[in-house]
């Protein structure tokens, strides 16, 4: 995670993938909201995107926050990689971002968040430039402990700051947003969880929602290697090409997400094989796992860390689905279009079906994507309604990734973007207040 302003799209690879139709139009159904759909989410992204190719008025905008570009000059493994999958009949887009997300995949030239090499933050696109604003303060180095409650409705939060505990009390409701670990944490540390789970740690239960850090999801990534005849220069954030395809044709959308990344990535030590001084990865994974995992408490205490059981790969489509995977990779990296860059596949090589299932569990990394652990929805383990707010308690909602009922398929940071963009609207609404951007009274 990145602790710091920005979070993870401080840190991040900086690719911007903004989810298949199908997972808006699932938000849709499980938050009972059509503004959560696909149609309405198209809106959003009109709205919050400066896009720099070529136009495409049904589903891109310009002018907006988000500056989104994709790098001039790829690297030849970039562009061999779109005319392998062309030859296995993948078809190939302009753009990852529009038509090949509406359908069964397809491989792109990625796009990234990155103007004039510099990486564009959410906080630096979002935040910097209001800084001067007599309404908005900044406070660095400053950690959330616990909300602060009048009978069920939230008052404020319990703020660590230079190691002195202060309270700031809000006049009109307090938004968690604290990621996808740390966002249920809270919650629970203050009494808002499995009223087990919280018991069992002596903290008073304020309310029981047996959802919260439940639902955990993650993409899982199998890092497959080669290793380049030469070196190569490395471009972009270092992945330019994206692929996105469907381990059976049955299913309605695409189950595997490949990043390609231009440098090869030190498989785990547990699979003890080499890493090419001099290579590339594709970094290959499950983009809609079944296994769900879970957060648990290791203490009443801010410092006592948070417990991760991702329990990955326990559910047997996944492994299946991963199968298919690391075969659709070894078919690509090893076709004639990457043989003028490529001396030689280095992970995992040609294994039976148990040596397969053996480099997947060994090799399985996360893809930093972790969600959904107090997820929108109607069922008795929802956390949030479809405005975002935490049911059965007043005052309080949730803006990030937390909220997704299943993870997006794709990197997970342009769908943050737009729940952020959601709740805005939302409190906007509650609060009859204008939508003021730059001074300016934008409408939708
Ligand atoms: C290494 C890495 C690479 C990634 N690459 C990509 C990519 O290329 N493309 C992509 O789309 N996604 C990528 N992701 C994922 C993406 O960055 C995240 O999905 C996204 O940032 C999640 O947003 P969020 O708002 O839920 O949480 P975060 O971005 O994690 O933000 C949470 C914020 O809350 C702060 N915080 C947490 N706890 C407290 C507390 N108690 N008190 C005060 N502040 C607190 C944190 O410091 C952080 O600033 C990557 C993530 C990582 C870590």
């Amino acid at each position: 995670m990145g602790k710091g302003l920005g979070g993870g799209s401080s840190i991040n690879v900086m690719v911007w993938a903004r989810g298949h139709k199908g997972d808006w139009d699932h938000f849709a159904a499980e938050a009972g909201d059509d503004a959560w759909g696909y149609q309405s989410i198209l809106g959003y992204y009109r709205r919050i995107e400066d896009w720099q190719g070529a136009p495409d008025p049904t589903r891109r905008g310009v002018g907006g926050p988000a500056y989104v570009a994709q790098p001039q000059a790829p690297q030849p493994i970039a562009e061999a990689l779109l005319s392998a999958a062309s030859t296995i009949g993948i078809p190939v887009y302009d753009s990852p971002n529009g038509k090949m997300m509406e359908g069964p995949g397809g491989a792109s030239i990625a796009e990234l968040r990155i103007r004039d090499g510099k990486r564009q933050s959410v906080f630096g696109s979002y935040v910097r430039p209001l800084m001067s604003r007599p309404n908005l303060t900044v406070l660095t180095d400053a950690l959330v402990t616990r909300l602060i409650f009048d009978g069920k409705r939230v008052t404020g939060v319990e703020v660590l700051v230079d190691g002195e505990r202060r309270q700031f009390t809000a006049r009109c409701e307090t938004v968690l947003s604290l990621g996808a670990i740390n966002t249920p944490k809270v919650l629970m540390q203050s009494g808002i969880g499995p009223e087990d789970e919280l018991q069992a740690h002596g903290i008073p239960v304020v309310q029981h929602l047996p959802g919260v850090g439940r639902n955990h999801q993650d993409h899982l990534a199998f890092g497959c290697t080669w290793a380049y005849r030469k070196p190569e220069a490395v471009g972009g954030s270092g992945c330019e090409a994206k692929l996105y395809w469907k381990s059976d044709a049955r299913l309605s959308q695409p189950d595997i997400l490949q990043c390609q990344l231009e440098f090869s990535v030190p498989s785990p030590i547990e699979t003890g094989l080499e890493t090419p001084e001099h290579g590339w990865t594709m970094f290959n994974g499950l983009a809609q796992p079944k296994s769900r995992g879970r957060l648990r408490l290791s203490g009443p205490n801010t410092n006592d860390p948070i417990l991760i059981e991702p329990n990955s790969l326990s559910a047997p489509e996944d492994m299946a689905a991963a199968l298919t995977a690391v075969e659709l990779c070894r078919e690509l990296g090893n076709s004639d279009g990457f043989m003028p860059l490529v001396s030689g596949e280095t992970a995992p090589g040609p294994r039976d079906r148990s040596g397969m299932i053996d480099f997947i569990r060994k090799s399985a990394v996360t893809y930093w994507h972790q969600s959904c652990t107090a997820k929108m929805g109607r069922d008795s383990m929802s956390v949030v309604d479809n405005e975002l707010k935490v049911y059965c308690i007043d005052g309080l909602r949730i803006a990030d990734s937390s909220i997704m009922p299943r993870i997006t398929t794709g990197n997970t940071m342009a769908p943050c973007v737009v729940i952020g963009e959601r709740a805005a609207d939302l409190i906007r609404t509650t609060h009859s207040l204008p939508n003021l951007i730059g001074g300016l009274t934008q409408s939708n």
